[in-house]
C-alpha cells in the first residue's frame, strides 16, 4: 500500500549555531564535560506537487538577545535548497519555542499546521512560570495568534495526514504540544523528530534533554519515534550537528549547510 504513495525529498538546512557543553544536553550527565555544539535547523519536504516547510526558526534580533550565532535567515537557508519562503503554502510548526516559529512575516502565504495543545500550552497557565516561558518569544506567539485570526492556522489534535505520505504525530514532552513528522521517501519512512530528540544520544541512550515539560511524555516520544521510523538511521534529530556530518550534502555549494535526509546516511558511527 505504501508503495503507491508519492515519495518526497527532505532537506535539513542549518541557519544558526551555538557553543555548548555535553553536560548541558542530558538530564543524566555522563560527566564528560566536553564541547558539544548545537545546530539550529529548518526542514523542507519537497514533493512533485507541493512543498512543505517544517519550522521557521528565529531572527537576528532574537539571536542577539539569546547570544546565538545567526548564520543566515531561515528564508535564506531555504532558498539554498530551492524553496521560496514568500510563496510557501504549507508550514508545519513542530512546536512554539522561539527557535522554531519566528519570522512568520517572511512566510506570508503559508497555512500553519500546529497541534491545538501547543497553542493552549503557549498561552495558558504554565506560561506563568519563567523557567517554562523562557524558551518562548512573546512576539512569535503573538504572530501565531494573529495568523489564527487571519485564517492561517490549521489545528491538529493528535495525528493528521497533511498530504499522502506526510503525517504529523503529537508526542509532547519537551513542550506539551510538540509534534513529529513522518515522511515517505525512496528509502522508507523517515521521521523528522525536531525537539522530540535534540541529539541522537538523547533517544539512543535514553537520556532526556533537560529543557522538558513532561519527562514521561518525552520518554514515550522516543518510543513513538522508534515505532514510526523504519530504522534508527531513519530518525532525523532536531539540533544535532551529526545530521550534516552523516547525511549527503544537498549540493557541493551547501556542504555543511544543507543535507538530504531522505537519502541514506553516508556513515553512522
Ligand atoms: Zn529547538
Amino acid at each position: 500500500m505504501a508503495n503507491a504513495l508519492e515519495t518526497y525529498e527532505i532537506y535539513a538546512v542549518k541557519y544558526a549555531q551555538r557553543d555548548a557543553f555535553r553536560a548541558q544536553h542530558f538530564i543524566f550527565s555522563d560527566a564528560h564535560d566536553v564541547p558539544m555544539p548545537m545546530d539550529y535547523f529548518v526542514w523542507a519536504i519537497v514533493g512533485k506537487k507541493a512543498s512543505y516547510v517544517v519550522d521557521t526558526g528565529f531572527d537576528a534580533k532574537e539571536a542577539a538577545k539569546r547570544k546565538r550565532e545567526h548564520v543566515r535567515t531561515p528564508a535564506a537557508a531555504l532558498r539554498m535548497v530551492g524553496i521560496d519562503a514568500e510563496k510557501a503554502e504549507h508550514v508545519i510548526l513542530t512546536h512554539m519555542h522561539y527557535d522554531h516559529c519566528g519570522n512568520l512575516d517572511q512566510f506570508p502565504k503559508a497555512k500553519l499546521y500546529l497541534q491545538e495543545r501547543e497553542m493552549g500550552f503557549a498561552t495558558g497557565r504554565y506560561m506563568r512560570e519563567q523557567v517554562i516561558r523562557h524558551s518562548f518569544s512573546i512576539d512569535y506567539v503573538t504572530d501565531i495568534v494573529r495568523a489564527l485570526y487571519d485564517d492561517r492556522v490549521e489545528f491538529v489534535s493528535g495525528v493528521r495526514e497533511i498530504a499522502p505520505g506526510i503525517t504529523v504525530h503529537h508526542v509532547g514532552g519537551h513542550t506539551d504540544g510538540l509534534q513529529v513528522i513522518r515522511v515517505w521517501t525512496k528509502r522508507g519512512w523517515v521521521v523528522l523528530a525536531s525537539d522530540a530528540t535534540h541529539f541522537y544520544d538523547n533517544i539512543f541512550r535514553t537520556n532526556p534533554f533537560p529543557i522538558v515539560f513532561n519527562v514521561g511524555h518525552m520518554l514515550e516520544g522516543y518510543r513513538t519515534i522508534h515505532a514510526l521510523a523504519d530504522s534508527p538511521q531513519h530518525v532525523v534529530a532536531g539540533h544535532d550537528p551529526l545530521v550534516l556530518a552523516r547525511f549527503p550534502a544537498a549540493s557541493k555549494e551547501t556542504q555543511g549547510i544543507a543535507a538530504r535526509v531522505d537519502l541514506a546516511p553516508l556513515h553512522w558511527e
